[in-house]
């Protein structure tokens, strides 16, 4: 029996990698210059984010110079969207993005209306933006278009290249999050055409609250946060040095071991997928067909409840139902909604995150558990009893857990 603590929630932050750490530490107590004044201290720790800014470059394969140190992906991605509104517009202005974004960027696009018109793409069934779709709401207001490049909940890959490609033709500026591509696949920020871009360090086991914006040369972007003019102006305010040199380290790592470390999540992912489609019935892989990263895998267990399974695992297995800003809503993932999951499917979807620490175990332990607790909840499951009956569900209304189970005697 596996009596650890099992974390499979690594879309939704990750430890902090114990190098970066050992990385960051001289930088609160003995090292603690302000990097922008002028002595020997503050000359330190600015050599220090200088080094980190070159390994967070190196590893985009961009200057130095267009790397840009935020709080986090969601500060990035507030000020691709805000920093970019032509200051005197002579008409409305207008931007595009897709239903599957992070809540940081569709809450942002909620908030600039109606100083900005707002076009929500639609995704297809597998979670693929809809290109033809993306061509025809470019306008001459058009001053963005914004995708997410891996989504945070299904790990599905949207066509980059060819988003970019149309954004280039029509002279439009392409904005990504790529907060969950990064350490993933392989980030091709040129290839993308991309002129700004997403990212955060807790999500490749840097800490939290520090990111970035990529800000490719001449792109008209504004700052929101103005101060003593540090980072090229585009973001003031005394660079958190420590935080930095954590990003700088956790890219340092990701260079290095990046692939080693894919090919043995892949496996793992394999495994978990495999395991769990062999040993629950009727179980399935959201976005099935399209590219998607190993790192993500929702998956949906039809006729129980996402939560119901998760309250089941207790609290030695960490997995989510949907991304971790809305899980403690019961509302289901806009995310899948938007992919036209069937409701059996999308109430009973749980999100699995592999990572650097999960082991061959910790995933035979996971798939246990779950197909034990899928298979005990069905058992107590009126939908499931009907679907066994040969009811076709189709024809049933989903509702909640309070109303179908309430006469059910618990097990
Ligand atoms: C986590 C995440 C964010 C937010 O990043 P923070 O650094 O926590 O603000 C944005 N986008 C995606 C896709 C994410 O996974």
């Amino acid at each position: 029996m596996n009596d650890h603590l099992i974390y499979m929630d690594y879309p939704a932050t990750t430890p902090c990698d114990e190098r970066v750490f050992d990385k960051m530490a001289p930088y609160f107590c003995e090292l603690y210059g302000n990097p922008h004044s002028w002595h020997s201290m503050g000359w330190a720790s600015m050599h220090a984010v200088e080094v980190a800014n070159k390994q967070i470059a190196d590893y985009l394969c961009v200057d130095p110079s267009d790397v840009i140190f935020t709080s986090g992906a969601t500060e990035s991605n507030v000020l691709a969207l805000r920093g970019m509104i032509p200051p005197k517009s002579p008409k409305e202005s207008h931007l595009i993005t897709t239903a599957i974004e992070h809540p940081s960027i569709l809450e942002g696009c909620r908030q600039l209306h109606p100083q900005v018109i707002t076009t929500i793409l639609p995704v297809s069934n597998e979670g693929i933006v809809d290109l033809d779709e993306l061509s025809r709401s470019i306008t001459d207001d058009t001053y963005l278009v914004s995708v997410i490049a891996v989504n945070n909940e299904t790990g599905v890959i949207q066509p980059l290249e060819q988003i970019g490609a149309i954004c280039k033709e029509r002279g439009v500026h392409f904005h990504t999050d790529a907060t969950q591509a990064l350490g993933k696949i392989p980030i091709e920020l040129e290839k993308w055409n991309v002129s700004l871009a997403s990212f955060s360090a807790h999500k490749v086991y840097g800490p939290k609250g520090v990111g970035a914006i990529y800000v490719r040369k001449g792109t008209p972007l504004r700052p929101l946060q103005v101060g003593g003019g540090q980072q090229r102006g585009i973001r003031g305010g005394t660079i958190p040095v420590p935080l930095c040199v954590g990003s700088g380290e956790a890219c340092r790592i990701l260079a290095d071991e990046g692939a080693s470390e894919f090919a043995r999540i892949s496996e793992l992912s394999e495994r978990l997928v495999t395991g769990l489609m062999l040993s629950i019935p009727y179980a399935q892989v959201n976005g099935g067909t399209s590219s998607k990263v190993p790192h993500i895998v929702n998956m949906g267990f039809p006729y129980v409840e996402g939560e119901s399974i998760m309250m089941g695992l207790g609290s030695d297995v960490c997995v989510s139902t949907g991304s971790a800003c809305s899980s403690d809503r019961l509302t289901p993932s806009h995310v899948l909604q938007a992919m036209h999951v069937n409701e059996y499917f999308l109430q009973s979807s749980i999100r699995f995150g592999i990572g650097r620490f999960t082991t061959v175990a910790d995933i035979d332990h996971v798939i246990c558990r779950v197909a034990a607790e899928v298979q005990r909840l069905r058992d107590m499951s009126p939908l499931w009893e009907m679907f066994n009956n040969g009811v076709d569900m189709n024809k049933i209304k989903w509702e909640r857990r309070s109303s179908l189970r309430r006469d059910r005697p618990a097990a």
